[in-house]
């Protein structure tokens, strides 16, 4: 049995989409047939038995495009009022395309203040749980509109696996624009090489991992590898792969050796307040 074969037998599974694999390079405006495939896949992913969170970004990136607003804006509360703006419009187009399988799906938009309080997390665990029992597929994202500086993951990577952590998934897939892990940056360096397999995250791995290249998301490679430290340590196994093609996912799902895989390795005392750069309430 290879890593990869058993892959497949995963019940539990986190998929992250970054702004970069849902809009269009040169406009920023959604790529609609690349949502399509991604709801399609995460559908059929549900047909199959298996329970399926997706964390997804754009909130920011779509409501900058409804008004015309050219620059990714500075100012917090004009950030945050595009996320309210765009947050709801995402949320439309996905129930609208969720809608046409049958599926059903929900929203969750989630601060640190859901998870550092005891209660806070166990209630946030509860509809989690709750939602993936009644065959619903939540859709989560950071609350943009609300949450400031010292409540706020900053970015989906994180935030994808801290929920990994809450609700014991068994795979993460993080989709990004990028093939996996590299020895260097490989869009600077041609000798790059490709790294296919994690066994354990350690400082290494984190020197390796460079800052954000991507003009529209937030989340570079050194996000991911801290991703994959909570994702890996909380007991999942995480692949960072490339979203260019939504059908990756069955793909990575039937077991191709594509995307770098990064081996579960869960830490007994493992304790998800942890790894936030929170307060303990
Ligand atoms: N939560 C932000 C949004 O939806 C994006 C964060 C990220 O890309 O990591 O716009």
């Amino acid at each position: 049995m290879t890593l990869r074969s058993i892959l497949k037998d995963k019940r539990r599974i986190v998929v992250k989409v970054g702004t970069s694999s849902l809009t269009h390079p040169k406009t920023g405006l959604m790529d609609l047939i690349k949502m399509e495939r991604l709801v399609r896949e995460l559908t059929d992913l549900h047909n199959q038995g298996k329970e399926v969170i997706l964390v997804t970004s754009g909130a920011i990136a779509v409501g900058r495009k409804t008004i015309g607003m050219k620059e990714r804006p500075a100012e917090l509360a004009v950030k945050q009022a595009c996320a309210s703006i765009g947050q709801a419009r995402l949320i439309m187009m996905y129930q609208k395309l969720f809608m046409e399988y049958n599926q059903i799906a929900s929203q969750i938009l989630m601060t640190k203040n859901t998870l550092v309080n005891e209660g806070n997390r166990e209630n946030a665990r509860n509809t989690f749980e709750t939602l993936l029992s009644m065959g619903a597929i939540p859709i989560v994202n950071e609350n943009d509109t609300i949450s400031t500086y010292e409540i706020q993951f900053g970015d989906n990577d994180t935030l994808s696996a801290v929920v990994s952590a809450l609700v014991q998934a068994d795979l993460l897939i993080l989709l990004s624009d990028i093939d996996g892990l590299f020895t260097d940056d490989p869009n600077r360096n041609p000798e790059a090489k490709f790294i296919e397999y994690v066994n354990q995250v350690d400082e290494h791995f984190e020197r390796m991992a460079k800052g954000a290249s991507s003009d529209v998301g937030t989340g570079g490679m050194a996000t991911k590898i801290n991703a994959a430290r909570l994702a890996t340590s909380a007991g999942a196994d995480m692949i960072i792969a490339n979203g260019a093609d939504m059908s990756i996912i069955h793909r990575i799902m039937d077991g191709e050796r594509i995307g770098t895989l990064f081996k579960a390795n869960r830490t007994d005392d493992f304790y998800l307040i942890d790894y936030l750069d929170a307060p303990r309430i």
